[in-house]
């Protein structure tokens, strides 16, 4: 594995899930936002996808009829057209929004990072929900002041955190930039930020239930073909 890069990644099934176009809307803003950051990442859905194509040529021909395939071309017409609806920002949001938050998490910012409506969570923590188009997925951007604390808490569903700024511990790893730590219902943590500066990560907790989006391919720009 590569020296560089996030040290913490999220687990194999969803990067599989990812390349095979499985998850939610949420989740795939929180991989594709993560393969911005992650080279090893990036290819290792490559690989899944040279995978997924592999199968795809081995279908016999005859199974996808004329109708077939002008149903998968007439939704991926319909996907492009729900893509150019991307909340976009009312005005250009700021330099330290655009380096701190990689597309294609940026597209869904209705505004710069300090400009968000956020909501106080206890001492030193706040929150600002997202909208990703996702009801069922609960989305939102949270910032830890240095040295703050999120209280002890587990979860009914599975949390990912992606870390886009500073850096927090929980007894379990230390997660910083490009990190995604993965928490399960069996888990009970508390994250603490690091002293030296504040901590912003996007956090995505989502139930038993994956939602397949038109999106989940189309959000993510980054993987060369
Ligand atoms: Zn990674």
């Amino acid at each position: 594995m590569a020296d560089i890069g996030p040290h913490h990644h999220p687990e194999a099934d969803l990067l599989l899930d990812y390349a095979a176009g499985k998850t939610s809307q949420a989740g795939s803003v929180l991989v594709a936002t993560h393969l911005a950051l992650c080279p090893t990442c990036r290819r290792e859905v490559r690989d899944y996808e040279s995978l997924g194509g592999l199968l795809m040529e081995t279908t016999p021909p005859e199974s996808l009829s004329d109708g077939a395939l002008s149903a998968v071309l007439a939704r991926l017409d319909d996907s492009i057209d729900e893509a150019e609806d991307l909340p976009r920002p009312m005005q250009p949001l700021d330099p330290e929004t655009v380096r701190l938050v990689p597309e294609p998490l940026r597209s869904f910012l209705s505004a710069g990072i300090d400009a968000l409506p956020w909501k106080t969570r206890g001492i030193g923590v706040r929150e600002a929900m997202l909208d990703i188009g996702d009801p069922a997925v609960r989305t939102s951007l949270v910032r830890i002041a240095p040295g703050g604390r999120v209280l002890s808490h587990t979860h009914g569903d599975v949390e990912h955190t992606l870390v886009l700024k500073g850096a927090y511990s929980d007894g379990i790893g230390r997660y910083a930039r490009g990190d995604v730590c993965v928490a399960t219902p069996e888990i009970d943590h508390t994250p603490v930020a690091d002293m030296s500066e504040e901590c912003l990560c996007l956090i995505v907790v989502e139930g038993g239930l994956k939602f397949t989006g038109p999106f989940s391919r189309l959000l993510n720009p980054l993987m060369p073909r």
